[in-house]
């Protein structure tokens, strides 16, 4: 007996209960997404390939003689162009990674998720390498389909593995790309070409991260940003009536309708091309939804059909809820200026903190020893170690100068230490204070200075209680 024929009403359709991407039995649902062409894909392919150069060249740059960007964990120092940050700059990071967020919260209350549809690398690996690939090796929707539902033959054992082949090549080159963020490029060079036994941490890191991208990739694709990805979480939040997203111009639209006769039926021919081309599976016709992530393709998709029919572009488009209902768009409204204003205090602390960022650091500590100080021939002895790092690029030369207590004998181990660039150097400091000269508060002061800069430190000095 043959099976049953699947009828037009057995076909899922994307609603607005369920999400497309996962079956009812909970098992991942391929989504094959139509190629499509128009402005928004081009603008989308040149900012990509903007994207993927930086992320692959950045680690080769230098700057100063260090790399653009370096965050180099096992020494705790951080390049940033030319700039040096240790361990003791840590709260810089929390400074970036809250200017990061007000800035996607302002771009997600003014222009919806459009970092989600053309900056976000998961987008930019996605759609602009590995779905490019998989229609190179496939072929288009149908095909893909085709291939996906046929058995284990020739052609869909040669296509599957080459095109997993190419996938597993390129997560290696990935993971590696990541890796050069966090070791410099020619060390991470060497480590590729010795024995993984030399290097087992990187070795099984590149293994690790290299299997993620795989899986990501090949598999879980759209789910990353449905199901795990906070920001998307948060769009609901950040979202008003003027935020303009991508949206469904019901007014002009509904009724839809296949034949369209005019004053009969909207402009909206019920074609499916918009959901053909959607890379997560949704009709943008039943309105904004958390799993729009904004990529546009409806958008061109619609403006071919509406050239077709020779109605206007623009049936799907970006404009914002009041936009769509024929009212005005606010872009300056309360919300987008306190972003826009607590963005800019941020700014000038940000730029405030790295200008001042300090080019070497000096610490002057007290030295561990059973006494905290000897009285010697009527003066009393405290020891120091004072710890100075370089933090620029190339070499330094200081000058240490003693500022008090003035009658104080200061024995210093160096009093013009040169340091190479990122050097750590502990210096020893003896300093005697005549008895008669003693009193409780009594502080330490040294100088430190370099062509960069003067910095002072200080410590207590101690001495019997009188
Ligand atoms: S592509 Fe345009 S015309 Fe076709 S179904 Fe979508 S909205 Fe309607
Ligand atoms: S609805 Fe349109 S913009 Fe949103 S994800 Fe689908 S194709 Fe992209």
């Amino acid at each position: 007996m043959s099976a049953p024929t699947k009828t037009k009403a057995d076909v899922r359709r994307p609603d607005l209960e369920t999400l497309y991407c996962i079956n009812e039995d909970g098992s991942h649902n391929t989504i094959h997404p139509a190629d499509v062409k128009g402005r928004f894909q081009n603008l989308k392919k040149t900012t990509w390939a903007f994207l993927i150069a930086i992320y692959v060249v950045l680690p080769w740059i230098k700057v100063g003689g260090h790399p653009a960007i370096l965050v180099d964990l096992p020494n705790r120092h951080f390049f940033l162009f030319g700039k040096i940050f240790n361990a003791a700059d840590f709260w810089l990071f929390f400074f970036v990674l809250s200017g990061v967020g007000l800035f996607l919260f302002f771009l997600s209350a003014t222009y919806g998720r459009v970092w989600c549809g053309y900056g976000c690398p998961q987008t930019v690996f996605l759609e602009g390498v590995y779905r490019r690939i998989e229609r190179w090796i496939e072929g288009g929707a149908t095909a893909r389909d085709r291939l996906a539902k046929m058995p284990w033959n020739r052609e869909k054992i040669i296509k599957r593995f080459s095109k997993l082949g190419i996938y597993l090549l390129i997560a290696l080159f990935l993971s590696h790309t990541f890796l050069s963020y966090f070791i410099p490029v020619e060390v991470l060079l060497k480590a590729v070409t010795s024995s993984p036994a030399a290097h087992p941490a990187a070795f099984t890191f590149i293994l690790i991260f290299t299997a993620i991208i795989f899986g990501n990739f090949t598999w879980f694709r759209e789910q990353l940003c449905l199901i795990v990805c906070p920001y998307g979480r948060l769009q609901s939040a950040l979202y008003d009536p003027d935020t303009i997203v991508v949206g469904y111009d019901r007014r002009r639209g509904e009724p839809r309708g296949r034949y369209n006769k005019e004053g009969e039926h909207g402009d909206c021919i019920d074609c499916y091309r918009c959901v053909a081309v959607c890379p997560t599976g949704i009709d943008i016709r039943n309105g904004t939804q958390m799993e729009c992530v904004g990529c546009a393709n409806c958008i061109d998709a619609c403006d071919v059909v509406m050239d077709k029919v020779k109605k206007p572009r623009g049936l799907i488009r970006y404009d914002s809820e009041n936009g769509f209902e024929g009212k005005k768009t606010r872009i300056l409204r309360p919300r987008t200026i306190l972003y826009m204003g607590i963005m800019a205090l941020w700014l000038g602390g940000f730029l405030y903190a790295v200008m001042g960022h300090a080019p070497f650091d000096a610490e002057l500590i007290r030295l561990r020893s059973d006494t905290l100080f000897t009285i010697e021939k009527g003066k009393i002895r405290n020891q120091f170690r004072l710890q100075l790092t370089n933090k620029t690029g190339s070499k330094q030369k200081f000058e240490i100068r003693t500022l008090s207590p003035k009658t104080a004998e200061f024995i210093l181990a160096e009093k013009a230490p040169e340091l190479d660039s990122l050097e750590s150097r502990n210096i020893p400091v003896f300093v005697f204070v005549p008895e008669k000269d003693y009193k409780q508060g009594t502080l330490v002061r040294l100088e430190i200075h370099s062509k960069a800069g003067t910095r002072v430190v200080k410590a207590p000095f101690l001495g019997p209680r009188k």
